[in-house]
């Protein structure tokens, strides 16, 4: 299997966990979230909160940040 489409894979499963659809900063187009891990967001983001805190992903990594689809992946990021 090639990387791109491992990390396709990779992405569309992580995406089931990631709360970013009920966040008020979502940027609400159809993107596969997961931003912690992928990077940021094509679209323009309004910051109204960030409920990375809340989200499974973000407590398993031991992640840190807040805003990843604004600014890109986490530094602990292993992907
Ligand atoms: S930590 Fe944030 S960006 Fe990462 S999967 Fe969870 S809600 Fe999505
Ligand atoms: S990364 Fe944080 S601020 Fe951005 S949509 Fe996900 S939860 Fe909201």
């Amino acid at each position: 299997m090639n990387m791109h489409l491992f990390k396709k894979i990779l992405r569309k499963t992580i995406s089931v966990f990631c709360i970013c659809g009920r966040c008020p900063s979502y940027p609400k187009k159809k993107e596969p979230k997961t931003y912690c891990e992928f990077g940021k967001s094509e679209f323009d983001v309004k910051k109204r909160g960030c409920v990375c805190p809340e989200c499974f992903v973000w407590k398993i990594n031991r992640f840190k940040d807040y805003y990843y689809c604004e600014k890109g992946k986490d530094p602990r990021s292993k992907i």
